[in-house]
C-alpha cells in the first residue's frame, strides 16, 4: 500500500518521526507541493495525507486508485469533499489538537500588546538600559488587564479556554456565540449580543470558525461600534477581518493595538495593509505548532489511517 504526504514540512520539520506511518506502507514524505503536481505525486498510491495542499475535484478525478484522504489539520476546506465522497474516498481530519497551545497563544499576543516584552528585552540587549539616565523605562504604554473586560467571539474549545485563562488574570469575560451553552454561564463566564460584545470588551479575541457568516465580521462597521481604544486578537482566522478596516482603525488610533497569527492570504502578501499598521503585532500562523500538539496531530493521523484499514473509520468529514 503506497502512502504519500504532500506537506509534510510544517507539521515536521524534522523534530518529529514518520517512522509509525512508514511502518504502515510504502511511505513517500514531500515537504510541499505544488497544486500541479500533486496528482502525478500521487500517481497510482491509495492514501494521501495533506495538510494546506489542496486536493480539487480535478486532482481527485486523475487519481483513481485514491481510496483514502487524510487531511493533517482541523480544517478541511482545501478538499473537495463532494468529489471524494463521490469517487468512494473516505476523508478524514482532526477534530481537535492543539486547544490548549492556541489558547496559550492568543493570550501571549494580548500580553505582547500589554507589555511589549520582546520589543523592551531588545532594546536592553542593544545597550539601552546601560545608556539610560533612569533605573527603567518603556517605549510603551503598559496595560494591566485585571478588571478589564475581554470579549470572546466563538465561545467553543479554545475560545473558552481563553476565557478561562482571561479569568485567571482577573478579567470578565463576555462571550458571544452562534449556539450558546447555558451550562457554562454557571462557571462564571457570560453570553451576550455581538452589538455588546463589540461595545462593552477593552479585548476582544476571535474564535469563531471561518464561515459565509463569519466572514469580514470584523469591518469598519463592527470596529467603530467597538470602545476606544480597545485592543484586537485574532489567532483564528484571516478572512474574519477587513484588514483595510483594521489598519485605518488603528492608524486613526481608535484601536489601540491588535495583534494577529493569521491573515488573509498566507503566506502573508508584502502589500497586506497590516504590515504597515500602527501598533500591529503579526505572527506566521504558529499558534497550533508547539511539538505537543504536533505529536498529538501526528497521533491522531496514524490512528484515523488505522481505523480505516481497520474496516471502521473515525473522524470522518462529509
Ligand atoms: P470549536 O468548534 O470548538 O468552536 C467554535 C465556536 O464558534 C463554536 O462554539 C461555534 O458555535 C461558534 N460559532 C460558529 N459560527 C459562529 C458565528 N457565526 N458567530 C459566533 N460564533 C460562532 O472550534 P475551536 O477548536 O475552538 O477552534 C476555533 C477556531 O480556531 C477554528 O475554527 C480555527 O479557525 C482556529 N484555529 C487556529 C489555529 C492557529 O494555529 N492559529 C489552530 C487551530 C484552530
Amino acid at each position: 500500500m503506497k502512502i504519500v504526504v504532500l506537506d509534510g514540512y510544517t507539521l515536521n520539520p524534522g523534530d518529529l518521526d514518520w517512522k509509525t506511518l512508514a511502518a504502515m506502507g510504502e511511505l513517500s514524505v514531500h515537504d510541499r507541493t505544488e497544486e500541479s503536481l500533486t496528482a502525478a505525486r500521487i500517481g497510482d498510491a491509495e492514501i494521501v495525507l495533506t495538510n494546506k495542499a489542496p486536493l480539487s475535484a480535478e486532482t481527485i478525478r486523475g487519481c483513481p486508485k485514491l481510496r483514502y484522504i487524510g487531511v493533517l489539520a482541523t480544517g478541511y476546506n482545501i478538499v473537495d469533499v463532494a468529489a471524494a465522497k463521490s469517487a468512494g474516498i473516505v476523508v478524514t481530519n482532526i477534530p481537535t489538537y492543539g486547544t490548549d497551545a492556541v489558547a496559550q497563544f492568543a493570550i501571549a499576543l494580548l500580553l505582547e500588546v500589554c507589555h511589549h516584552v520582546g520589543h523592551h528585552a531588545q532594546s536592553v540587549r542593544d545597550g539601552e538600559w546601560s545608556r539610560s539616565p533612569d533605573w527603567c523605562y518603556w517605549h510603551h504604554p503598559l496595560i494591566e488587564l485585571a478588571g478589564k473586560t475581554m470579549g470572546v467571539i466563538g465561545f467553543g474549545r479554545i475560545g473558552q479556554r481563553t476565557g478561562g485563562i482571561a479569568r485567571a488574570l482577573g478579567m470578565r469575560v463576555l462571550a458571544y456565540d452562534e449556539y450558546p451553552n447555558p451550562a457554562l454561564e454557571k462557571e462564571g463566564f457570560s453570553y451576550a449580543s455581538l452589538d455588546r460584545v463589540l461595545s462593552e470588551s477593552d479585548v476582544l479575541s476571535l474564535h469563531c470558525p471561518l464561515t459565509d457568516k463569519t466572514r469580514g465580521m470584523i469591518n469598519r462597521d463592527s470596529l467603530s461600534r467597538m470602545r476606544d481604544g480597545a485592543i484586537l486578537i485574532n489567532t483564528s482566522r484571516g478572512p474574519l477581518v477587513d484588514e483595510a478596516a483594521l489598519a485605518e482603525a488603528l492608524d486613526a488610533g481608535k484601536l489601540r493595538g491588535a495583534a494577529v497569527d493569521v491573515v488573509s492570504a498566507e503566506p502573508i502578501r508584502p502589500d497586506n495593509p497590516l504590515l504597515r499598521a500602527r501598533n500591529m503585532l503579526i505572527t506566521p500562523h504558529i499558534a497550533w505548532a508547539p511539538l505537543e500538539s504536533r505529536v498529538r496531530l501526528m497521533d491522531v493521523a496514524v490512528e484515523n489511517l488505522r481505523a480505516f484499514l481497520a474496516g471502521s473509520p473515525r473522524n470522518t468529514v462529509s
